[in-house]
């Protein structure tokens, strides 16, 4: 589990998604698979929020070891912009 504090936390993990550009599809609202398109690894992502704070999760082995990776970042670009899409639609 990855807490998200700040942006500047997965900064690293946000350049690499842009480097690797992996393929990100929405499941439901909190639930991803991103593949790399080069490696053809797939992992699931989920974001969570408790207590107001923003976690996720990812299924490779950097995920699994709490350390944010770029499943994680380029997951959490999509699921920043759902969630405020939902806020706008409320
Ligand atoms: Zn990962």
């Amino acid at each position: 589990m990855i807490q998200l504090t700040t942006a500047t936390a997965i900064e690293k993990a946000i350049n690499k998604a842009r480097t690797v550009k992996p393929r990100v599809r929405v499941n439901c609202f909190g639930s991803y698979t991103v593949t790399n398109k080069q490696t053809g690894a797939t992992y699931t992502v989920t974001c969570e929020k408790r207590n107001g704070r923003r976690f996720a999760s990812c299924t490779c082995r950097a995920g699994e070891l709490g350390r944010a990776c770029f499943h994680v970042a380029a997951a959490v670009g999509i699921h920043i912009q759902l969630a405020s899409e939902r806020a706008a639609s409320h």
